[in-house]
């Protein structure tokens, strides 16, 4: 099916096909014409499947026809917002956006806002207001504190890894921006995951929503090839550099828990001969993008990261992601492995299992309804044993998010403690 047939405008089309894209995937085909109807849309497709496309291409085609705001009245009115939990998330869907807005005859006014950077060029691209406004939820809302932007303009709202955004990490910031927001507009909410605790919050923002959920199809099934090694704690960087170098992997994105462990491996590896660095919430914002570019350019093979890089990133032909510590909830190991196999290309996602994380492997296998056999690597067998727990620990728990703390708890604890060698 073209994307023509989707209902949308000749010069979109032809921004598509300047991007390569020849046939829309699975999600831009479900949800581009409900979009464009107008309604609200409630989306849960794979990571990596085009969901950027998949909201900005109707999007904008919206834009063109719905009626432009009084500017006089209005100087700094916002007419779509994009919230995306990351600054990288910003830069990237705003990249997407700009490239699909040129090929527009009226070229629709796309400003990038997001912390970590002065937020004076961002007030003054906003002199005038903008068409779409893609931004992170803290500096959305300092803008609006400065009189930088008049949200009750809005016409649409759409939230990019929606789940993350109405999590408790955001939650507060996020009903603080609906309250400026206009009740009628559309709303659209994208994400990979939707679990069961964000799902009330969804159905009080939309109003009777096209719901979709797309399965991933077995093209998109079989790119990603999971698996598992178990593997000594303190042998894991061994490892990592043992797997890197014999099978010449170019360019890893690694997970590990804390931003501490982040640089401490990345620090091992480099010293024995990898070129790994760390990405992590700590850098600047400045040291982040570089490291980003750089990695899209190849110039690193390894990066070790924490959860900050699960979300939305986009790092085409990413081959491998490893979990050196594995993640907290079933739902962050799919956005992770989702950073590989990408539109298509295939993926492997390797996760390192301690003794200790047995139990917590066994627990995101079961919510994924995985099973993966436990590899051992010559010259790397496991010899730990579980550290026994205390019986007030109560048995059995896992440590799904949500669940039972104590396994969190002892998860950051010994996270904290990693010994890398
Ligand atoms: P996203 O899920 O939006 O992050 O997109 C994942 C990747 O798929 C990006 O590299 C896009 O450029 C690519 N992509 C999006 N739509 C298409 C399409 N229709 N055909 C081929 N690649 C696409």
């Amino acid at each position: 099916m073209p994307f023509l047939a989707l209902g949308l405008s000749p010069d979109l089309c032809n921004a598509v096909n300047a991007l390569g894209f020849t046939e829309p995937t699975p999600i831009q085909r479900e949800a581009i014409a409900p979009i464009l109807h107008g309604s609200d849309v409630w989306a849960s497709a794979q990571t990596g499947s085009g969901k950027t496309a998949a909201f900005a291409l109707p999007l904008l085609q919206r834009l063109q026809t719905l009626p432009a705001e009084n500017r006089h009245q209005y100087g700094r009115a916002v007419r779509s917002l994009i919230i995306v939990p990351t600054r990288e998330l910003a830069a990237q869907v705003g990249e997407v956006v700009r490239s699909l807005a040129q090929a527009l005859p009226h070229h629709p006014k796309v400003v990038v806002a997001s912390g970590g950077v002065s937020i004076n060029p961002q007030m003054l691209a906003l002199r005038g207001g903008a068409d779409v406004l893609v931004a992170t939820p803290g500096r959305l809302l300092d803008l609006a504190k400065q009189n930088a932007i008049q949200l009750a303009t809005v016409r649409i709202l759409i939230l990019d890894e929606a789940d993350r955004l109405l999590d408790l990490g955001f939650a507060e910031e996020l009903a603080r921006i609906l309250t400026l927001l206009p009740p009628s507009r559309q709303t659209l909410l994208f994400s990979a995951t939707f679990p069961p605790e964000v799902k009330g919050l969804v159905t009080q923002m939309l109003r009777d929503p096209v719901e979709l959920s797309i399965e991933p199809d077995s093209l998109q099934e079989s790119v990603i090839v999971q698996r598992a090694i178990r593997v000594d704690d303190n042998r894991r960087t061994q490892l990592l550099r043992h797997l890197v170098k014999e099978n010449q992997w170019t360019r890893v994105l690694v997970f590990v828990a804390t931003k501490y462990a982040a640089e401490l491996v990345a620090e091992k590896l480099y010293k024995a001969g990898v070129y790994a660095t760390a990405f992590h919430g700590d850098l600047s914002q400045g040291a982040r993008s570089q490291v980003l570019a750089e990695f899209k350019d190849e110039q690193w093979e390894v990066v070790i990261t924490t959860d900050l890089a699960s979300r939305g990133i986009d790092i085409s032909k990413l081959p491998v992601v490893v979990n050196y510590d594995l993640p907290r909830s079933a739902v962050d190991y799919v956005h992770r492995i989702g950073r590989t196999g990408r539109a298509g290309e295939p993926g492997l996602a390797v996760s390192f299992v301690g003794a200790d994380a047995l139990a917590h492997f066994a627990l995101i296998q079961k919510r994924q309804a995985m099973d993966l056999p436990l590899e051992t690597i010559a010259g790397f067998e496991a010899t730990d044993a579980p550290t026994p727990v205390a019986p007030q620990a109560t048995p059995g728990n896992g440590g799904i998010k949500g669940r039972r703390p104590s396994k969190k708890d002892k998860l950051r604890a010994a996270a904290a403690s990693t010994t890398v060698r």
